[in-house]
């Protein structure tokens, strides 16, 4: 997956469709101010031309006094407009310029780099390229479905497949609560178990229930992480990926789905470390989810990975029977 231009074209024209619309709201506010407030329109002539003054002044290199009494009638007469606003039922602010995103002022850019606003809205466009919205409409806690999970105990378990989803799908609920409640330090989540146990169903409710409450969530798996996106920007310096590589380490939520599935070596080892590392210095959330158990993670990745997770990560185990075997003996069975 990568971020093509038309994408950020599209974002840039976005923004200036918002700038125009606001300057036009704004337009319409003040037709409407002069007509009730004509004195209004009068502080805003005046004031116009005493910043002409003052700036005429000033380019002039005029000694200050000689424009510090213009700078504060100003003053005086902004003050006077927000009082005469108030008096009538407005705002103070109503006649200040519009902006949907104060950071930026709608221009997309802090300085030179890319406002929140705008990363979110790649990553946003990056989701409807990628199919993920699709497949978050269809897999969420709405349509999370327990029957799938066997309330007999299992060979060496303590409690029943059953017992035990049910418990993590209260401790994911609890997960998204404290991200609610905190702004950082809301905590890690590793997410094991056999294939077909609904460990990227768990993960897809998860991340839907955050993005729908406007949380930065940026969902790679394994091999889009350390191939596509890392291994694209740091070895085949792609930088167009760069924008993407940042939000590896600021996005909110960061989940990367099937760890193990990639071809291990050191470079990914390495990568992951200081993911995990980084993030978690930060307070930023990580979310990871394996076929390997614990034992297997170790052996393919490093004790200082491990000791990392097992320090700082919620593990949800997840065991019973394969749920896409149990659909199609159910499917076979409802035909003969
Ligand atoms: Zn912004």
């Amino acid at each position: 997956m990568t971020f093509n231009t038309l994408s950020i074209e599209d974002i840039l024209h976005g923004y200036e469709r918002k700038r125009l619309n606001n300057k036009r709201l704004l337009q319409d506010r003040k037709e409407e101010v002069y007509s009730k407030i004509p004195e209004i329109e009068e502080i805003d002539k005046s004031s116009a031309l005493s910043y002409l003054d003052y700036a005429r002044k000033k380019v002039m290199k005029l000694a200050p006094s000689s424009y510090e009494d213009t700078a504060s009638s100003n003053r005086r007469l902004e003050e006077k407009k927000r009082t005469l606003l108030k008096e009538h039922g407005y705002p103070e602010n109503y006649l200040e310029p519009i902006y949907n995103c104060k950071l930026c002022q709608d221009t997309g850019y802090v300085g030179t780099d890319k406002c929140n606003c705008f990363i979110d809205q790649m990553i946003n466009s990056l989701y409807l390229q990628s199919n993920l919205k699709n497949v978050l409409s269809k897999e969420n806690f709405d349509t999370f479905s327990m029957e799938y999970y066997s309330k007999e105990l299992m060979d060496g378990r303590q409690f029943s497949p059953y017992d035990n989803m049910y418990n993590i799908v209260q401790k994911s609920h609890q997960f998204i609560k404290r991200f609610e409640e905190q702004k950082k330090e809301r905590g890690n989540l590793l997410i094991y178990g056999e294939t077909g146990l609904g460990k990227t169903f768990l993960t897809n409710c998860i991340a839907k229930e955050l993005l729908d409450k406007k949380h930065s969530v940026l969902y790679l798996s394994s091999n889009e992480l350390f191939e596509n996106i890392l291994g694209g920007y740091l070895m085949q310096q792609k930088i167009e990926l760069e924008d993407l590589y940042k939000y590896i380490y600021n996005c909110e939520l960061l989940i990367i789905d099937d760890l193990g599935t990639e071809l291990t070596n050191s470079f990914v080892q390495s990568q992951l470390f200081e993911i995990i590392n980084k993030r978690e210095l930060s307070g930023l959330s990580t979310l990871i989810s394996t076929n390997l158990s614990m034992l297997q993670l170790r052996d393919k990745y490093s004790e200082r990975i491990m000791s990392r997770i097992v320090a700082n990560y919620t593990v949800f185990n997840i065991y019973g029977d394969n749920i896409r075997y149990q659909k199609r003996k159910k499917a076979i069975n409802s035909i003969t």
